[in-house]
């Protein structure tokens, strides 16, 4: 396998695709292609094409995890939901923008299954095991989202620089379907390259987790409160971030049968998270 390392985001955008594929960290692609469920020929590092660091809102999509979580300016909600995530050595080398793009955990999709995600035309999860998986839009798909930092991202209303255009954070997710199985809207050769995280008046980040490290989110709550607004992103719940408007929406949730603890749990979150930040 090739190793690129292009030293701007338009020459490192110009390598991907045709067997190509963007690496930064690596503590998500390299996994995926020892498993087999990702094929590249030439893997284009990003150290020298994005930036890495925190310059007042602006975040690097570089910037790691480890970096996040002590960046005294940046909002607490996202600050947390880097504190919370993975092992401290994952942190070190994840980066935010790797994070963002992570594939789904469900072991299904994880062990190969020829399930909808893989192509397949059944989820084998809805009528499997999935105490891990969704309560909200699981009829196509059941996975849940297993981004910590995409949920405070999205409630902080942040936004992302792509080597091709700006849009919200919570734009570059999609619900799959059967027509295209994708959960995000980045286009081959898009590179994520800055975020822009507005400052909250009160944010927090709180999650709920099998252990109490080093596991992903069964369910995770991000509120913000910015100006009289406040805004809610729960993360384990759904195929993709979802944002709700207050605690009586959970009632609108679908759960599996497996699946319906996370609604107890969710509703205890929300109102520990909203009394946090004083909304
Ligand atoms: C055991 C384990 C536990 C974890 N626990 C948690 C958890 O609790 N919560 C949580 O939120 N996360 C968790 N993670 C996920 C972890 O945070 C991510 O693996 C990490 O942040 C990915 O960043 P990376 O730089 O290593 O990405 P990489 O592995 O380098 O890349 C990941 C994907 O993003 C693409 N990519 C990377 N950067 C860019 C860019 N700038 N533009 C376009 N495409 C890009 C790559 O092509 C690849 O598809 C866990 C991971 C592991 C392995
Ligand atoms: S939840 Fe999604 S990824 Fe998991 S088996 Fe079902 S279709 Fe596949």
């Amino acid at each position: 396998m090739e190793l690129l390392r292009p030293s701007s985001a338009e020459e490192a955008s110009a390598a991907l695709g045709n067997g190509s594929l963007a690496l930064a960290g690596g503590t998500e692609l390299v996994p995926l292609l020892r498993d087999g469920l990702v094929h590249a020929e030439r893997l284009v590092h990003l150290a020298d094409a994005v930036p890495r660091g925190v310059y007042g809102t602006k975040v690097g999509a570089g910037t790691t995890l480890a970096e996040l979580e002590a960046a005294a300016d940046v909002p607490a909600a996202l600050r947390e939901a880097c504190r919370l995530a993975a092992s401290p050595q994952l942190r070190s080398m994840g980066s935010i923008g790797g994070n963002l793009l992570q594939a789904t955990r469900c072991w299904y999709w994880r062990l190969d299954f020829p399930c909808r995600l893989h192509g397949g035309d059944r989820c084998h999860a809805a009528a499997g095991v999935h105490r891990e998986h969704a309560v909200f839009a699981n009829d196509f798909c059941a996975s849940a989202h297993p981004s910590d930092p995409a949920a405070a991202l999205v409630a902080l209303g942040a936004t992302l620089r792509t080597s091709s255009r700006e849009l919200p954070v919570a734009d570059l997710y999609r619900l799959p379907t059967a027509e295209d199985r994708h959960t995000t809207t980045l286009e081959d050769g898009e590179l994520i390259v800055e975020l822009d995280v507005p400052t909250a008046d009160a944010s927090t980040y709180l999650k709920a987790m099998d252990r109490q490290r080093w596991s992903f989110p069964l369910v995770g709550v991000a509120a913000a409160r910015v100006g009289g607004e406040t805004r809610l992103a729960l993360s384990g719940v759904a195929p993709i971030p979802w944002s709700i408007g207050s605690e009586a929406d959970l009632d609108s949730a679908t759960p599996l049968p497996g699946t319906a603890y996370k609604l107890d749990i969710a509703r205890a979150l929300v109102r520990r998270a909203l009394a946090a930040i004083g909304a």
